[in-house]
Order: structure tokens, then C-alpha cells, then sequence
């Protein structure tokens, strides 16, 4: 693609994104429903709730799905069958009144399942795995669960069939979707959406990593081996990044949209795979400002990580900057941006960065650093060839800063496989 095609590409992208967050635009098609099927005080009291409720489904579910919701749920005879469906589901799977319980702790769901979601590293997060796994159940519960009315014909059907014998369960799971459900499952990125057979309630799956997310890995080439380290690279990768913004590319690359979750670990490794095919090496380590290091005896092999910050009595250490024993230190990253980024200055040195994906086009985040500032950037020396990068920053324990903390390791892997003038 030539640059100047690219240019055209990119403000077509650009605007698409910016479109899809215009709610002028949803508002139209909202008010033009509301017209076409209502009148009188159901109208006014149908508009109070439009902008939170329709346009969240015209944007994700699509006009028809909206349409079809608008005409059942202005039906009295399906108003109220979904309310008699909704209470008999509430009283049958022991969805509880109160969420904290006198001791603070939450009841239990009956009838509940997870279907591989949500098994995260029991040392991952500040919060215990259930203490995690409760507080989603209680968002997902704490306000009244609605019917999705949008629901498709046949599964209405089956719905209704159940309603006359509710004696045994379903043959089928029918999908209820909660109008907004926000939180993903961190191991597979994927949205979480709620089935039921009538007669238990579980989350739409199975996980596809139900046994955590794998460390994983990524390729590039340092063709000379004078490799930029700092925290954020992307003005020089503008191609990647346009990219990770195409929906249509992301679909043929078997990548789907919600995959690309940055609060999951699918979506940073799929993000960082992107990038290294322009050979732009970055991954995901959280807020940590990690170092890197290198030993004597492997001159190629870099360690992105912390050293121990305090001894095993709790106590800090007094230096500042602690050492990782028998290591250099060769460079720190301020991650004003969660992430680290390597790159041989090969694709850096006469490519204009971009500047303006951050000013402008990306809503003026922070960044702190300015990051189109190369020479500000330092230089680690490696033999020139192919590196992989292993990250397993999701695997790494918060806490225990009387141990050293190595979230990604960069090694060499052999000759570039591109060619490079
Ligand atoms: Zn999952």
C-alpha cells in the first residue's frame, strides 16, 4: 500500500470510528422507531429511557434485532409474558435479594455456572478468584435481570413452550441477554453474554482457556541489532495500528472484534502479534516502570522486569533502585503507556512518527514522554537477527516484593527471515 493510499485509508478508518460514537446519529434512528410504533404516553415514557436503552442495541445489535424488541415490548401480551418468564427464572435459580450478607460476604447463586470463565491465577489480582467471580454475579444481578424481548423467534418459542411445563429443563440453552454486560472474561477476551435451560442460568461458552491464558509469544527482526527499548513505539508503526482498527481486516485475519479487548490478555496478544508483523516488538506489563536486564553470559537474552523491592520481612530495602543480582541494568521504561516496545532503529530512522494519532485523532490522551522523540530514546546493542519475545505478564503475582518480577524475556531465535537493504 503506498503512503499516500495509506494516508486516504487511514482518515476513512479514522472517521468510521469516530462515527460509530456519534449518539446524534443513534438518536435519529431511535426517535424514527419511536414514530413509527408509538404514540400517545407510551411515547413520552418510552423516550425517557431511549438513549441508555436503544442505542446501546442499535449500535451492537443492529436495527432489526431494535426493531423487533420495540414491537414486544410495546405488546402487552409479551410485556407480560416476559415478566412472569423473569420472575419464575428469578425464584428458580435463587438469585438473592441482598448482596452482602450481615459478615460482608456474598451469598451463593443456585444453579449458577461458569462454563470455564473467569479461572483466573488465584495470585493474579489484589482480590481473591471469588471474591472476583461474586462481585461480577452481583453486577450482573444487582439490577432487575431483564428478558431480552430483542430475542429471535425461535428462541421465543422455545421460552414459551417451557412457560406451559416448567417441570424439566430445556432441551436447548436460550441466550438472555442482559441490555449491557461490560465486564469480559480475561482469559478468552470474550463479552459475556447469559444462557439459560429454564432451570439454571451459566455464562455463554466454554471458556477457551479455561485453565488460565498461556504465556505467549511473538517474533521480529532486528536486522542491525541497534534495538530502540522505551515504552511506546506506535507513531513509527501507524500502519499496525490502522490495522488493529479495521474490523473488515480483523475478520479475514480470523481476529474477531471483541478479541481485541485490551482488558483481556487474548486482546494484548493479539495487538502485539499484530505489530510484530511490521516488526514492531511490544507487550503488555501493566504499571510496573520495568527495567531491563541482561546477563553477562547471555549477551542476546533481555529480562523486562522488576527486581526486588523489599526483603522478606516485608521491610523496604533501602536503595532506591535495587539491583537484580548478577545482572546489568541496561535500560528503565516510565510506562506511561502499559506497555514496552523494542524496535531496531532500522524501521525508526527515516520514517516520519506520527504525531498526530496522539494529539488529535486518539481524543489528546497523556502520554507524559512525548513519544516522536527518538533521540531521547536509548539504544541497546544485540546480534543482529531474529528475537522472540515471551511475555507472562498476566502469570505474575502482585505482591511478594522479596521476589524478583520478569515479565516478558527477549531471546534470539536465529537469522532475520526478512531481507533488508
Ligand atoms: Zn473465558
Amino acid at each position: 500500500m503506498s503512503q499516500k493510499h495509506l494516508e486516504g485509508y487511514r482518515e476513512s478508518e479514522i472517521s468510521k470510528i469516530k462515527n460509530q460514537q456519534e449518539t446524534e446519529m443513534c438518536q435519529e434512528l431511535a426517535d424514527g422507531l419511536i414514530q413509527k410504533y408509538l404514540t400517545g404516553p407510551a411515547a413520552d415514557q418510552f423516550a425517557k429511557w431511549r438513549i441508555r436503552g436503544l442505542t446501546s442495541s442499535i449500535l451492537f445489535d443492529g436495527f432489526n434485532y431494535t426493531e423487533r424488541r420495540i414491537k414486544r415490548e410495546t405488546n402487552p401480551e409479551y410485556v407480560a409474558f416476559f415478566e412472569k418468564l423473569q420472575a419464575h427464572l428469578l425464584d428458580r435459580l435463587g438469585i438473592p435479594d441482598k448482596w452482602y450478607r450481615n459478615d460482608g460476604k456474598f451469598p451463593k447463586v443456585k444453579n449458577w455456572y461458569w462454563n470455564g470463565h473467569f479461572n483466573y491465577d488465584p495470585h493474579m489480582f489484589y482480590k481473591s478468584v471469588e471474591d472476583i467471580k461474586q462481585s461480577f454475579l452481583k453486577e450482573l444481578f444487582g439490577i432487575t435481570m431483564s428478558i431480552d424481548a430483542g430475542m429471535p423467534e425461535e428462541d421465543l418459542q422455545e421460552l414459551q413452550k417451557f412457560m406451559e411445563d416448567t417441570s424439566k429443563p430445556m432441551d436447548r440453552w436460550v441466550p438472555i441477554q442482559k441490555k449491557s454486560i461490560l465486564k469480559i472474561c480475561h482469559n478468552c477476551g470474550r463479552e459475556l453474554q447469559v444462557e439459560t435451560d429454564g432451570h439454571a442460568l451459566r455464562l455463554v461458552g466454554p471458556c477457551e482457556h479455561p485453565n488460565g491464558y498461556p504465556a505467549y509469544s511473538v517474533e521480529v527482526d532486528f536486522p542491525t541489532g541497534e534495538v530502540v527499548v522505551t515504552n511506546d513505539l506506535r507513531p513509527w508503526f501507524r500502519e499496525a495500528w490502522v490495522r488493529l482498527q479495521d474490523s473488515d481486516h480483523r475478520l479475514k485475519s480470523g481476529v474477531f472484534p471483541g478479541d481485541l479487548d485490551l482488558n483481556g490478555t487474548r486482546g494484548v496478544h493479539y495487538t502485539a502479534l499484530e505489530y510484530s508483523y511490521d516488526n514492531y516488538m511490544t507487550g503488555y506489563c501493566g504499571n510496573t516502570c520495568p527495567a531491563v536486564w541482561r546477563h553477562p553470559d547471555h549477551p542476546n537474552t533481555l529480562l523486562i522486569g522488576n527486581a526486588p523491592y523489599c526483603d522478606a520481612n516485608g521491610d523496604d530495602l533501602d536503595d532506591d533502585h535495587p539491583i537484580l543480582e548478577g545482572y546489568e541494568k541496561l535500560v528503565g521504561i516510565c510506562t506511561d503507556l502499559w506497555w514496552f516496545s523494542l524496535a531496531d532503529k532500522a524501521f525508526i530512522d527515516n520514517k516520519e512518527p506520527l504525531f498526530r494519532l496522539y494529539s488529535e485523532d486518539m481524543g489528546g490522551c497523556y502520554l507524559g514522554t512525548d513519544p516522536t522523540i527518538i533521540e531521547k530514546h536509548p539504544i541497546v546493542h544485540l546480534e543482529p537477527g531474529r528475537y522472540r519475545v515471551t511475555n507472562h505478564h498476566h502469570k505474575v503475582p502482585d505482591g511478594c516484593g522479596e521476589l524478583p518480577k520478569i515479565y516478558a524475556v527477549v531471546e534470539r531465535v536465529g537469522d532475520c527471515e526478512g531481507t533488508y537493504e
